[in-house]
């Protein structure tokens, strides 16, 4: 679990529901140590800048690009994104998506709506965004699992899960679980 900022405490709870062993990924050595990546909300510059401060962003981009599994979630979603429309700031870039900051507008204007994911059951998912990014281009190796009002909410590029929203934030553990087994595949 990616620990530098952000909402990353949540996230460990719902991997200790679902029994993983977890571990708070704050320096770049800290990687070798873990079979899978979590980047969760919070601010992406913040992030972003702390990364590159640490010197971090070589490494992870290395292993990332080897094939280590990787959720992302809202800021977690722009770090990782290969493109930013409407900032300049530090970034991965290794999921090839096109993403639009804080597109659904401020604080105030986060809202909850259920999102259907076939790919997880049919129960409809209550997803929480929260001063989201609008994924706005998806490049040809990335699958689309579920849209809400038309934008790519949930994504998948090879070993690379990125959602919009916060899973983390709702008991519903679908989501994680669906990292989990592209984690064991
Ligand atoms: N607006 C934040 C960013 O772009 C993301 C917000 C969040 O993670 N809830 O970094």
């Amino acid at each position: 679990m990616l620990g530098l900022q952000g909402d990353f405490r949540e996230h460990v709870e719902a991997l200790h529901k679902l029994g993983v062993e977890t571990l708070i990924v704050k320096l770049p050595e800290h990687l070798d140590l873990v079979d899978a990546l979590i980047v969760p909300g919070g601010e992406s510059t913040t992030m972003g800048y702390i990364m590159k401060n640490m010197g971090m962003e070589e490494v992870f981009v290395e292993r990332i690009r080897d094939g280590l599994p990787v959720f992302a979630t809202c800021a977690g979603v722009v770090l990782l994104a290969k493109r930013i429309t409407n900032y300049e700031q530090e970034k991965l870039g290794v999921l090839d998506v096109t993403v639009e900051r804080n597109a659904y507008g401020r604080q105030v204007e986060s809202f909850e709506t259920y999102v259907e994911i076939p790919a997880i059951g049919k129960d409809p998912y209550r997803a929480i965004f929260i001063r989201a990014p609008r994924i706005v281009e998806v490049g040809k190796g990335v699958e689309v699992i579920a849209y809400h009002d038309g934008d790519p909410v949930l994504v998948k590029e090879r070993k690379i899960l990125a959602c919009t929203f916060h899973p983390e934030l709702t008991d519903d553990l679908r989501i994680h679980r669906y990292f989990l087994e592209m984690v064991k595949a």
